[in-house]
């Protein structure tokens, strides 16, 4: 590279970040219009062991904040060298949860939007391998003077760097945030995560006085052998981090039983920590009541006090938020008038988090409706006979969600025909939503060999293929169709009545395959109604069955489970469970339920227009 352009090159770098000495030891890389001091930073930390809930912890606090009115940007730091978390197994890892803008990311991602309300993207979820490839890259253009580039000050910068970017852009509508919301994934101690330790003492210290809240969630062991709890693992994890320059002014104790005053006593003294900011975290009923728990230990008042926050509070706001998400978790932890057993046919089944948003969506669903789901988690792995072991079951709803592979197909089409036949309410996600496809060809409109190029490539009638855009793709990282779409739905249709006449939803996808185009027209014409599809290409998105025919027949190629809210549950799902009901309990009528998810029966029924299938595939929007 000629001399000059590599100076041109790295001085454009540089001055991008405000800084123009090449001999400075200081990488502090401030974005260019960084306001210092208008952002403050909240991070949480977790100490003595990983699965105590440091996501729910964290969103929990974000929510407490977010509802005085403050404009709060969540990012989580994980340790591991993937660069996203879309080639993770979901039996390692739980779900790979998809935000609209397309990043496949950490399932704690999801407990954030659910917590907040708020749609998050790429700029809130960070890997130790995004930040590796980062400064590789720059290093490649020669971003670093010709300097040996080092873990400090140079990867250390590169996170600072994009925090304080997310302080100016994560807050609503791209504006700045008031708080910067930090986890780190791991535990201090861990190879992996030492180096954001370093970059948030680092952050703190350029960031001054006030403006960095260091929050360490900790364990309190309680053996039964003894019946007492004990501090001593607490006090060590805490000391670690202490051993990192990092004082934590906010403990939080994670322990069965509420924490004793006398435990909290000795991890305060230890720590240099006040006790009124040593609080107890013990196990709850529901997540969803930790927010107030928190509140009635005025760790609210703490935080604001350390950052010296309290007069951005608006407390008209407060006062709203509060209490619609009170009254959402008193319903949550209330009685329940319908008993509903829901079928959940897939292949991670030993794994609950595999499934997480779907656990979450019936979540919300059946508390809107009153319902107490008994969720019956069904390996398709495993069932040889679906109709004789399902219909023993007494499913009054059944969901078949989203996968790959071919493992476990068989029985997931099998099962869907049971419910069709059977007229048990059916929802498909994804993977879902083609075996349904494939199930109404082979039984219904006669196609016996039809199947997916996914599970077998030369399939004689492959009513499912690849998309034409995957099919130039051949690496399995970050290759699929993702993230949020417009989808057109068809007035009329049970599609249109769930989504409250909408002609236009967005949802979010994460597919490589789709329905061939080539079949639509033989479906449609075998009565199958295609009501939501994508609003210029043959990609079909929602199938349902008339309501003649069945009662409540749908699937989606996208997945509804991710953008269920606990005050906003997904449509698809309240239809599922509103249809549950009458299946549960046949001597309840429409009008006994009172529910605006149940159609009348006369409703609904019209079949759409068939698209012209002689549009050739083209590429996917
Ligand atoms: N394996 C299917 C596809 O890639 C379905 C994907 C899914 O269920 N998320 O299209």
């Amino acid at each position: 590279m000629p001399h000059q352009d590599h100076d041109a090159r790295v001085g454009s770098f540089l001055s991008q970040f405000g800084q123009t000495s090449e001999t400075t030891e200081f990488f502090s890389p401030h974005p260019e219009g960084y306001v210092p001091g208008r952002t403050s930073y909240v991070a949480v930390l977790g100490t003595v062991m990983s699965g105590l809930g440091k996501g729910i912890f964290s969103s929990s606090l974000a929510k407490l904040l977010k509802d005085k009115g403050l404009a709060v940007a969540p990012v989580k730091l994980e340790g591991y060298l993937n660069v996203d978390s879309g080639t993770l197994n979901p039996y390692r890892h739980g779900e790979v949860f998809v935000l609209d803008d397309g990043t496949e990311c950490d399932m704690d991602l999801g407990t954030y939007e659910r917590m907040l309300d708020q749609n998050l993207s790429v700029q809130n979820f960070t890997t130790a391998g995004q930040i590796y490839t980062e400064v590789l890259d720059r290093e490649r253009r020669g971003g670093y003077l010709g300097r040996d580039v080092q873990m400090i000050p140079h990867v250390t910068g590169e996170v600072k760097r994009r925090l304080r970017q997310l302080a100016m852009t994560g807050g609503p509508d791209g504006g700045p945030a008031d708080l910067v919301f930090i986890e780190v994934g791991g535990t201090v101690g861990d190879y992996e995560n030492g180096f954001y330790i370093e970059a948030l003492r680092e952050l703190a210290f350029e960031e001054g006085q006030g403006r960095a809240c260091f929050v360490a969630l900790t364990y309190v062991l309680d053996p039964p052998t003894l019946g007492e709890q004990k501090s001593k693992a607490a006090q060590l994890g805490i000391k670690r981090l202490m051993e990192s320059g990092i004082q934590p002014h906010i403990i939080a104790c994670r322990a069965e039983r509420p924490v004793e005053e006398t435990v909290r006593e000795k991890v305060s003294m230890f720590s240099n920590v006040p006790l009124q900011r040593v609080i107890s975290m013990h196990d709850r009923d529901s997540i969803y009541t930790i927010p107030e728990a928190m509140r009635a230990q005025g760790l609210d008042r703490e935080i604001l006090t350390i950052l010296n926050c309290h007069s951005r509070v608006n407390t008209v706001h407060e006062d709203t938020h509060r209490g619609n998400w009170k009254s959402f978790a008193e319903k949550l932890t209330g009685p329940r008038q319908h008993d509903v057993n829901i079928g959940i046919l897939g292949k991670y089944t030993a794994l609950r988090d595999a499934y997480a948003s779907i656990d979450k969506a019936i979540e919300h669903a059946s508390t809107h409706l009153s319902i107490k789901p008994n969720l019956q988690w069904i390996d398709t792995t495993e069932i040889s006979d679906p109709g004789k072991e399902l219909s023993e079951l007494n499913l009054h709803a059944v969901i078949v969600p989203g996968g790959f592979g071919e493992r476990g197909v068989d029985g997931k089409i099998h099962g869907v025909q049971w419910v069709r036949e059977n007229k048990i309410p059916f929802l498909g996600i994804c993977l879902g939503f083609q075996m349904a496809v494939i199930e109404y060809a082979r039984h219904v409109a006669g196609f016996t060999e039809a199947n997916s190029t996914e599970f077998l490539a030369d399939a004689a009638q492959p009513v499912i293929s690849e998309l034409p855009d995957q099919k130039l793709i051949e690496d399995l990282g970050g290759t699929m169709r993702l993230g949020g779409q417009d989808v057109a739905i068809t007035p009329g249709s049970l599609a249109s009545f769930l989504y409250d006449e909408s002609t236009s939803v967005r949802e979010r996808f994460r597919h490589r395959f789709e329905v061939d185009p080539s079949f639509i027209e033989k479906l449609e014409q075998a009565g199958l109604i295609f009501s939501g599809r994508h609003p210029e290409q043959p990609i079909m998105q929602f199938l349902e069955l008339p309501r003649s025919v069945h009662p409540y027949f749908v699937a989606a190629q996208y997945h509804p489970e991710l953008t269920s809210r606990p005050l906003t549950p997904q449509p698809m799902f309240m239809g599922l469970l509103a249809a549950a009901i009458l299946r549960s309990n046949p001597s309840l009528t429409r009008e006994d339920v009172s529910t605006r998810w149940i159609p009348e029966p006369s409703a609904n029924t019209a079949v759409p227009p068939t698209q012209s299938s002689s549009a050739t595939p083209s590429p996917c929007g």
